[in-house]
């Protein structure tokens, strides 16, 4: 599919202050998905600069997206990009910690569950918020091959290493999940696609 970079003002703030944003391959894969599915109530976890946001809601005007945020220089940054891109009626960034704000601010129909914050929690995630998601809804997990470090290379850190850990027992809870099926799909930079039996 052909991609329309519509923000290429906040992918290149992006690369100059080393902010993660989704890699190209997974943005038009899952962009396929809203448009196909039909996709209007989305919940992301991890806004960042709310480029991923964006893109989401530009799939249609029916798109509405919740975003959570917990880190203030980001929220300050996603903010200043909705304004200018007038997109504060489709997306509202919750700034709170993902694990500790009250689920009552939030809707309960959600369609579709985008985890995209710290990697090591994806799991914690998905338990907390899958009470208001919709029965169909889908959750998509991203960076499920992270860089595609080994958790087997001798160089990499500690810290990294039990994040790698963590991604790897979130991968087997996934795919021996008895109420859940996940296909896990090696676009960017890794992808889980999960939907209830
Ligand atoms: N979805 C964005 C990228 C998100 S990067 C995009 O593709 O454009 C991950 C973000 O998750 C970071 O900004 C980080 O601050 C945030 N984050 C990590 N843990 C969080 C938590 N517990 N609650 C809220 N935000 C969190
Ligand atoms: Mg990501």
């Amino acid at each position: 599919m052909e991609f329309l970079e519509l923000y290429p003002k906040i992918k290149e703030y992006a690369l100059e202050h080393g902010t993660p944003i989704i890699m190209e391959d997974s943005l038009v894969y899952i962009k396929k998905i809203i448009e196909e599915r039909k996709i209007k109530k989305i919940l992301e976890i991890g806004t960042a600069i709310a480029y991923s946001a964006l893109h989401f809601a530009s799939v249609s005007e029916d798109v509405l997206v919740d975003t959570i945020e917990r880190n203030p220089e980001m929220i300050m940054q996603a903010t200043k990009n909705l304004e200018e891109y007038d997109l504060k009626k489709q997306i509202k960034i919750h700034p709170f910690d993902a694990l500790e704000c009250s689920l009552d601010d939030f809707d309960s129909e959600y369609d579709l569950l985008f985890i995209d914050a710290a990697k090591a929690q994806s799991q914690r995630f998905f338990e907390r918020y899958l009470p208001l998601l919709k029965p169909n809804a889908l959750i998509i997990t991203d960076n499920m091959n992270f860089h595609n470090v080994s958790v087997d290379d001798e160089n990499i850190s500690k810290n990294l290493r039990n994040m790698l850990k963590k991604i790897q027992r979130y991968h087997d809870w996934l795919a021996n999940h008895p109420d859940f099926t996940t296909e896990f799909i090696d676009l960017g930079d890794g992808l889980a696609i999960t939907w209830r039996k």
